[in-house]
């Protein structure tokens, strides 16, 4: 797992910014009729780095308060869309488009998973191209003149029973994929608060008080065993991928396991008052009865 200090999974948000504007996308909604619909596609859109959303023959204004509610931070998307009469003169600059549809067409056409899609969009856009992803009606889709007239076909695969999504997810989900195929950063990556993973050193001295201790209190005697079971303690540690502060930790807790409240425990830090026992975890986490 890469390790990040606290930071979101990309680090470099103005590099991905940058990479992710290059030549994205442009929406068309083809007679959108639902203003919550042309609001909560601009906000996919912005969540996505793309900008240019067109609206072929709108059926609703985008700008009415019911599509600002739901743009919530893609406002401005909504305020560049530009209206076109025909989903011809809404794709004349494009050179490249897609047609997303739930239903099979009989057409000689590409047909590419949204995933699919994506990372040939990125060739496509790499390449300089403009590009255009085409949404249908919400009632009906597009039409096959409208599917006709893009060069490929992008079908999110969905449960075959009820594969129809609602208009503006289906522009999430495209514009997701699209988003995800530019993102070279990390999958995973391990927020270290406020610490750092511990040095060899450090695991090693860790190793060697954990050892001494044992062999003290006669959890290592057998002479035979002794060394398989270090082995096998340093390993579950080593699995643990202690930070700094966990290594401080666990030695305060062989020392404390080592002297506790016994007599001949060395004097603790001046001033420093030993506190009554709390109640273990275990018991309090135990479900009333
Ligand atoms: N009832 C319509 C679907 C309307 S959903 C029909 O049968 O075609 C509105 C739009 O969302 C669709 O036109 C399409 O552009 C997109 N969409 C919804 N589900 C999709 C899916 N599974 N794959 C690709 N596009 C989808």
């Amino acid at each position: 797992m890469t390790r990040s200090p606290a930071a979101p999974l990309h680090q470099d948000k103005g590099r991905l910014i940058a990479k992710v504007a290059a030549n994205s996308p442009c929406v068309i909604l083809v007679e959108p009729r639902l203003a919550e619909n042309l609001g909560t596609t601009s906000r996919a859109m912005r969540n996505c780095g793309l900008t240019d959303l067109r609206l072929v023959d709108p059926k609703v204004d985008w700008l009415s308060d019911k599509a600002l509610a739901a743009a919530s931070g893609g406002e401005k998307i909504l305020e560049n869309a530009r209206s076109f009469n025909t989903v011809a003169e809404a794709i004349a600059d494009l050179q490249r488009t897609y047609a997303t549809t739930a239903r099979r067409r009989e057409m000689v056409k590409p047909i590419f998973t949204a995933k699919g899609a994506a990372s040939d969009m990125r060739g496509h856009a790499e390449a300089g191209k403009k590009i255009g992803i085409l949404f249908g009606r919400e009632r009906h889709g597009l039409t096959s003149d409208e599917v006709g007239l893009c060069d490929a076909i992008v079908e999110i695969p969905m449960n075959p029973e009820h594969s129809s999504l609602n208009l503006a997810q289906a522009v999430l989900v495209v514009s997701y994929e699209w988003f995800q195929a530019g993102y070279d950063g990390p999958q995973a990556t391990m927020a270290f608060n406020r610490t750092e993973p511990a040095a060899k050193k450090d695991i090693m001295d860790l190793f060697v008080h954990l050892e001494r201790e044992l062999v003290e209190c006669g959890f290592l005697r057998d002479p035979e065993k002794h060394t398989l079971m270090v082995i096998n303690i340093r390993n579950m540690l080593l699995r643990a991928e202690l930070t700094e502060q966990e290594v401080r930790t666990f030695h305060g807790i062989i020392k404390e396991l080592r002297y506790g409240r016994r007599p001949d425990r060395p004097p603790r830090q001046p001033g420093v008052k030993a506190e009554p026992p709390p109640e273990p975890i275990s018991s309090r986490m135990r479900r009333p009865r």
